[in-house]
C-alpha cells in the first residue's frame, strides 16, 4: 500500500496505511488535512485513541526537525482529540512506543491519547496504552 505523501514509500501491510486510506475500518475522532485520529481496538481506558501522521513514517526515530510542520499538526491533534473527548480538563497521557524495546506492534508512528480515568505514574498494566 502507497503512503498518502511524503517521500518514503510505505511497507506493503502497514496496517495503519491501511485505516488512513480507509481500505481497513476504524472508528474516527479527528480527521485533518496531515494527520487522522480513531479508537484503539483495544482500549486500556474510558479514552484510547491513537493519533497518526497521514504519512508513513515508522517511528519517532523516523522524524526531524525538517517535519517540524508535522509534529506542529500532531501535537494540535492530539490536543484537539483531548478536548473532543472531554479530557483536556481532567488530563491524559500520551505515548508512543519506539521500537521493540518499548512493546510497538505497529510500524507507523501513533501517539496514544488516554484519560478518562486515574493513570498511575510510573505506568502499571495499561496505563501507558500500549
Ligand atoms: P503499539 O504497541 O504499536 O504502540 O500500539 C498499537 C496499538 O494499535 C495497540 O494499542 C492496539 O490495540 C492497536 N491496534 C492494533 N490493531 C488495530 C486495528 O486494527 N484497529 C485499531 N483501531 N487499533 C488497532
Ligand atoms: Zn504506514
Amino acid at each position: 500500500m502507497a503512503a498518502k505523501s511524503g517521500d518514503t514509500p510505505a511497507p506493503p501491510a502497514c496496517l495503519f496505511c491501511g485505516i488512513v486510506a480507509g481500505s481497513v475500518p476504524s472508528t474516527s475522532v479527528l480527521d485533518t488535512e496531515t494527520c487522522y485520529a480513531f479508537r484503539d481496538i483495544n482500549p486500556a481506558a474510558p479514552v484510547h485513541v491513537l493519533v497518526v501522521p497521514k504519512e508513513h513514517l515508522d517511528s519517532l526515530e523516523a522524524v526531524g526537525s525538517s517535519q517540524a510542520v508535522l509534529l506542529g499538526d500532531l501535537v494540535d491533534a492530539i490536543r484537539a482529540v483531548a478536548a473532543k473527548e472531554g479530557i483536556a480538563e481532567t488530563g491524559y497521557r500520551v505515548t508512543t512506543n519506539v521500537g521493540e524495546d518499548a512493546g510497538q506492534l505497529v510500524k507507523h508512528l501513533h501517539f496514544h491519547v488516554i484519560g478518562g480515568r486515574s493513570l498511575r505514574w510510573p505506568p502499571k498494566g495499561s496505563d501507558a496504552g500500549g
